[in-house]
């Protein structure tokens, strides 16, 4: 047994200080503390993140560092515990994986608290198994001075009603301080001392660490197996072959009708077309409402139809991409639009013609077409859609009629 587990497997209440800590500062250390006196907790746990399943715009510093920085700056506090639980799992880090784990060291009456920053919280639905994960443990929302409080409260209120979940909330002053703004001032020269522990300063100093730029410009964080991983997680089987079919149709149209570049954002679009198809059709209104999406009537009605275009800002929030070219490939790939870039369409026909789709009417010369001209393949695909929506009795959306109408003057 690892010493780090003998270390809190007996204790009655633990509260897990869950984050990236790139790098662990003063606002997380007085954080821990004020938690622990609070809710009258044995230990806090610090849990530095693997490879963390929401991350921010950038890479994130090596495990090991990340958590050496941890053990460093926690040392001298003997409440204070880290684990490398996260760190040693291998692929995307997921919360409820972390307390199932600790579940099974710990006493079997342990109460867990889960301690993180309210943006985390705010997009609790949108993680793996949130309902047992909110049934598992009580959260512990914190928040630094100026953090806008009543969008995030309305939201507590409505989990804890709708899920008899326990989430606290603690505004903690100390976390004005931020790794963020760590980061930046390591990078530009600028004096980091006092807000760190002397102890992560020099560690800091020691590897060069925060010193470069370009860690900051990366454009799609996720390498591609962790992507894959994360949509697994989040969509049916099917779904998922589905996806893959997709992402590798549209690399081969990529390599017939593009370049290089092409191939890599048509990887990516088809992977993520689909990335919020299968979120239940409440948290899909719900996020539209919070990611400013607009909705029409024909969306509303249909809400099936919303999923490209909350995927396209899915994929831009948790899978990191920014590239406007693969939003719109995602955003469009359902209703289709006029004038379509050649990555848009190539996403569009692909979601047609993958290999894994079973055979249906007219997909033989989807695929035909696709292979000689992308326009005509475009045409045929809209006019075979219309008149299968309509058959249904379904809704039509406007743009896919502007699309068809563009298509076929071409
Ligand atoms: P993050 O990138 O480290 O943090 C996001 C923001 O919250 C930053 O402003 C950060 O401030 C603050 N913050 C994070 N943890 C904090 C803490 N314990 N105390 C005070 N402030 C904190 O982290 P994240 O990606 O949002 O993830 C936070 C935790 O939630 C991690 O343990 C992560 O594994 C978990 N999580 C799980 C899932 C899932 O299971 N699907 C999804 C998302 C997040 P600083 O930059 O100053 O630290």
């Amino acid at each position: 047994m690892r010493n780090e587990i003998a270390n809190f497997r007996d204790c009655k209440s633990i509260a897990i200080m869950g984050g990236t800590f790139d790098p662990i500062h003063h606002g997380h250390l007085v954080t821990a503390e004020a938690v622990r006196h609070r809710f009258k907790v044995d230990k806090v746990v610090f849990m530095p993140a693997g490879h963390p399943a929401h991350k921010d715009n950038r890479q994130v510093t090596h495990n090991e560092h990340r958590y050496l920085m941890t053990v460093l700056a926690t040392m001298r506090n003997e409440n204070f515990e880290v684990s490398r639980i996260e760190i040693d799992r291998p692929g995307v880090t997921y919360t409820i994986d972390t307390i199932e784990e600790l579940k099974k060291i710990c006493r079997p009456d342990v109460r867990l608290y889960f301690i993180t920053g309210a943006d985390a919280i705010h997009q609790i639905m949108t993680w793996k198994e949130p309902e047992r994960l909110l049934a598992m443990c009580d959260f512990v929302a914190v928040t630094r001075p100026g953090y806008q409080k009543n969008k995030l409260f309305e939201e507590i209120g409505e989990i804890r009603e709708k899920y008899a979940s326990r989430i606290h909330y603690m505004e903690v002053p100390a976390l004005a301080i931020s790794s963020s703004d760590i980061r930046n001032r390591a990078l530009k020269g600028e004096p980091i001392k006092y807000l760190l522990p002397q102890e992560v300063e020099d560690y800091i100093h020691k590897f060069g660490l925060y010193q470069h730029a370009q860690q900051e410009e990366v454009k799609f964080m996720l390498p591609l197996e962790v992507m894959q991983e994360k949509l697994q997680s989040a969509l049916s089987v099917k779904r998922y072959i589905h996806t893959l079919g997709v992402a590798d149709e549209a690399v081969k149209l990529a390599e017939i009708y593009g370049c290089y570049e092409d191939q890599q954002k048509a990887r990516v679009a088809g992977l993520l077309h689909d990335c919020a198809k299968d979120y239940p059709k409440e948290l899909r209104l719900r996020l539209c409402k919070e990611y400013k999406i607009k909705t029409d009537e024909i969306m509303e009605q249909q809400t099936d139809l919303i999923h490209p275009f909350l995927g396209a800002e899915v994929a831009r929030r948790e899978y990191q991409v920014e590239d406007e070219e693969i939003l719109n490939a995602i955003r469009y790939h359902t209703t289709g639009r006029a004038d379509m870039s050649l990555l848009e369409k190539i996403i569009f026909i692909a979601d047609y013609i993958e290999p894994n789709r079973e055979k249906f009417d007219g997909l033989e010369e989807a695929r035909r077409l696709a292979y000689l001209d992308l326009d005509m393949a475009m045409k045929y695909i809209l006019e075979e859609t219309i008149a299968f929506v309509k058959e249904r009795g379904r809704l039509l959306h406007p743009l896919s009629v502007e699309a068809l109408e563009y298509y076929k003057n071409r």
